[in-house]
């Protein structure tokens, strides 16, 4: 008899009871909009702004309606303008590229390496050609690039990044927090990221006058003072009557479910990095597949597990079709037609043509992509793993 997995991969924890009282007051009380507020009472969501900026270790912080509304108002707020080409490495989700489109801006692909983190050779020589001045930098699955070297040539070609923290919020690199490397950084809170309040994004930065743009963008008005980690009112004076109102607000209800899991983040990591290793273990024992040794000094969180069989591309979709036929759900990103979250670079044809990028094309024929939810405990992870292997072995 085969062994079979029947949990579902989309399974998120339910929400507290304690959480789900504490959102019922604040329903009680009406007042659901983030600026509609008492004498003397703080919303919900500047409350937010200021615990985030302090668990970020962040100056400033605003609370938004989604990562990729936070990834486009970093950029305008940033200073891009229309036309402005964005480094941005190739493997990562559709709502980036989406982003910086939005916001006006050119992508330039950079390619990736066989640890899915972006090329830094190839970072280099196209922050040289292509006179690009933003550099969006996905830690996409999780896999946190060369930060040092990034950084330096960011420093050397006059360069400002966008860091998307979407699957890195908790993460370090080489003790730093993800997200504290650029200029600018977005988080989203959307139900599969490290924090599930449905929908909802974060933007955090140093930088007093894009906190500032970035808070009136969001539709702030004239009520800066309502915010929890904004900068002094003389900066928004400075910029109040140039910057647009782009409407995107965080709400007191999402930002309360956000604040209640942010006490807890920490202990989320742990327990996603222990079933990460007990899917690891499993995956990375077969000959016929190849997984990524994660860096020492990355400290990551282990929400997804990726890895490439030793098969030929053509025998992929059965390959998937056989773990998916034992409750297995293994997402590819070498499919043609893109499908559910995964698309390619390729696939985003509203985009200027590309230049072809061999390399990443090359990895991504055979990336597979599973989700950690935790509902599985380390055995679910430990039979996943096993009938992944087992699949594999079908194929070579
Ligand atoms: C989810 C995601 C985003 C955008 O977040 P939303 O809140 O869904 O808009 C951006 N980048 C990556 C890599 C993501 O996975």
């Amino acid at each position: 008899m085969q062994r079979t997995f029947s949990k579902p991969f989309t399974q998120q924890e339910p929400i507290s009871e304690a959480l789900i009282e504490r959102v019922s007051d604040i329903m009680r009380t009406g007042r659901l909009h983030r600026y509609n507020t008492v004498d003397g009472e703080i919303a919900e969501a500047a409350a937010l702004e200021r615990d985030y900026a302090a668990w970020q270790g962040s100056k400033y912080c605003l609370a938004c309606t989604s990562g990729g509304y936070a990834l486009g108002v970093a950029l305008k707020a940033a200073g891009l303008r229309a036309g402005d080409k964005v480094l941005a490495n190739a493997y990562t989700l559709a709502p980036v590229p989406g982003a910086i489109h939005n916001a006006g801006g050119v992508p330039v692909f950079v390619e990736i390496g066989e640890e899915w983190r972006i090329d830094v050779a190839d970072l280099e020589a196209k922050a040289q050609s292509s006179d690009a001045r933003f550099l969006m930098l996905s830690h996409m699955r999780g896999h946190i690039g060369e930060m040092e070297a990034i950084v330096a040539i960011c420093e050397r070609y006059d360069i400002t990044m966008v860091e998307d923290c979407a699957h890195t919020m908790g993460a370090r690199w080489n003790g730093k927090r993800s997200g504290n490397f650029g200029r600018v950084a977005a988080f989203s809170t959307q139900t599969y990221k490290h924090i599930n309040s449905g929908e909802g994004g974060l933007l955090t930065t140093d930088d007093p006058v894009i906190a500032a743009r970035a808070i009136i963008m969001s539709g702030s008005y004239m009520l800066y003072a309502s915010h929890g980690a904004a900068p002094e009112q003389s900066v928004f004076d400075a910029v109040k009557l140039t910057t647009p109102n782009y409407s995107g607000r965080m709400d007191n209800l999402r930002a309360a479910l956000i604040r209640a899991q942010l006490a807890g983040i920490d202990d989320s990591v742990r327990r996603w990095n222990e079933r990460y290793r007990a899917l690891e273990k499993q995956v990375a024992a077969s000959p016929h597949i190849d997984t990524v040794e994660r860096p020492q000094h990355e400290e990551f969180v282990g929400s997804s597990f990726q890895f490439r069989p030793r098969i030929s591309v053509k025998d992929m979709p059965a390959f998937l079709t056989g773990c998916s036929q034992r409750g297995v759900d293994v997402k590819w990103f070498g499919a043609a037609e893109p499908k559910a979250f995964t698309s390619r670079y390729d696939s985003w044809q509203y985009l200027a043509p590309q230049a072809p990028l061999e390399k990443t094309l090359k990895v991504l024929e055979t990336t597979c992509d599973i989700r950690v939810p935790l509902t599985f405990d380390e055995d679910d992870c430990a039979i996943v793993g096993a009938i992944i292997a087992d699949e594999v072995n079908k194929h070579l």
